[in-house]
């Protein structure tokens, strides 16, 4: 396992057991945000108990290290902290889940300090729709 994960930990104040290490690889591996359930399922079984994946994606959440990602169907997932702000392209039919790297919500932070006198700091958006292999399927 690679060092920069091992210093992630030490960084944040976590010991760098095996079980949180797996858990930082599979997010690491992986270019969609995962739930708790799909981590260990990417685990092998002898690996970890799903309560122990659980535990550490929350205290990473807790450390910022992590991102929790929340889209439709309620389910708490989550990517790496470290990875470059980006969007998230949904689909409604299988499931799938892309990364979007454009951003461009100046025209949506104008209006809310000029309208509201609000300061955005962050955003969240997520698209959603018909991915293209399903377009392919069935357009
Ligand atoms: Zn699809
Ligand atoms: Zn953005």
């Amino acid at each position: 396992l690679s060092d920069p994960l091992r210093s992630l930990l030490v960084r944040h104040d976590l010991r760098a057991t095996r079980g949180r290490l797996n858990v930082l690889a599979v997010l690491q591996s992986t270019a969609r945000p995962l739930s708790a359930a799909e981590v260990h399922e990417r685990l092998a079984p002898e690996r970890a108990d799903l309560a122990t994946v659980y535990r550490s994606l929350e205290s990473f959440a807790d450390r910022s290290m992590v991102r929790p990602v929340v889209l439709r169907d309620g389910v708490r997932r989550f990517e790496l902290a470290e990875r470059k702000h980006h969007h998230h392209l949904i689909c409604d039919r299988c499931g799938s889940v892309q990364d979007l790297a454009a951003c461009n919500v100046s025209p949506f932070e104008s209006m809310a300090r000029d309208e509201h006198g609000f300061q955005v700091t962050d955003h969240a958006i997520e698209f959603f729709g018909i991915c293209q292999g399903c377009r392919a399927l069935s357009p």
